[in-house]
């Protein structure tokens, strides 16, 4: 039996850890090329390479901050020469900054809105043409449970999360008469370093309102996301889709 994603060519924005390598496996494992962006975790980024090809999957890594256009045109455009197309874009990366509004600075909001909601636009650009071409392709944008709930201390990261959501609805009306679709995951409490940072206080909080009764893993949010990306969604677009244990109802 072919594999689900056999002969696709896959870009994860940030796929060296957490929810992102989750999905860069999971792709490689059903079949598709996966390159990968990160912005400084080299020997990551080089293992996740070796660990790849070491099981005979197409690999590519590019270090690359996803708040910079040129960069994502650079590894978008490669993957295309190299491999023929660009079938799905996962825009992944994301960075908090938290903190109060009375001491949140200028630059925590610029940049976590410039990694979160920037790279957004940068990789669907970058992917817009090639995507439109083809007359196919997917692309799958982390939001977050934030982003629809609110949370104090994360009005940067809100902000950034509940954009992405808004500049997804808007290209999926763009470009549905295209074949390319543009959906959202909105993850709620996934165990990775991100929310390692938080209290334990913090942390059971959280998990008290998760009616699921347990923390996400990155696989979890993976499974979701390789969904929409799949050939059975081709009549989802725009959607979000929470993957939260029941957290947004
Ligand atoms: P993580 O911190 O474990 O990993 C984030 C990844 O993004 C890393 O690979 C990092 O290298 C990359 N990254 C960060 N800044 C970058 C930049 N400027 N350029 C390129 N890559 C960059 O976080 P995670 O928990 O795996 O989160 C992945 C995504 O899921 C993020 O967008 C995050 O906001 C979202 N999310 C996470 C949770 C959660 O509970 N962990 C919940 C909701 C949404």
């Amino acid at each position: 039996m072919s594999k689900r994603f056999e002969n696709r060519n896959v870009l994860v924005t940030g796929g060296t850890r957490g929810i992102g390598r989750a999905i860069v496996e999971r792709f490689a494992a059903e079949g598709a090329n996966v390159a990968f962006t990160y912005r400084s975790s080299r020997e990551e980024a080089d293992a996740l390479i070796a660990s790849l090809t070491g099981q005979g999957f197409k690999a590519k890594a590019f270090q690359a901050d996803a708040a910079d256009f040129t960069a994502a045109e650079t590894a978008i455009n490669e993957v295309v020469t190299d491999w023929g197309s660009i079938d799905v874009v996962v825009n992944n990366a994301g960075i908090t900054r938290d903190g109060l509004m009375l001491r949140m600075s200028q630059d925590d909001f610029d940049a976590v809105v410039g990694t979160n909601l920037k790279s957004v636009f940068n990789y669907a650009k970058a992917a817009y043409r090639p995507m439109m071409k083809q007359r196919s392709g997917r692309i799958v944008n982390m939001s977050s449970v934030v982003g629809v709930m609110g949370n104090p201390g994360q009005t940067n990261y809100a902000a950034s999360k509940a954009g992405i959501i808004g500049f997804s609805k808007s290209l999926a009306k763009e470009l549905g008469a295209r074949g390319v679709t543009v959906n959202v995951v909105a993850p709620g409490y996934v165990e990775t370093d991100m929310t390692g940072a938080l209290s334990d206080a913090a942390r059971e909080a959280m998990l008290g309102a998760v009616p699921v009764g347990r923390p996400a893993s990155p696989d979890d949010i993976a499974s979701a996301v390789l969904f929409l990306a799949s050939d059975e969604a081709s009549y989802i677009t725009g959607h979000v889709l929470h993957v939260d244990g029941g957290l947004a109802m």
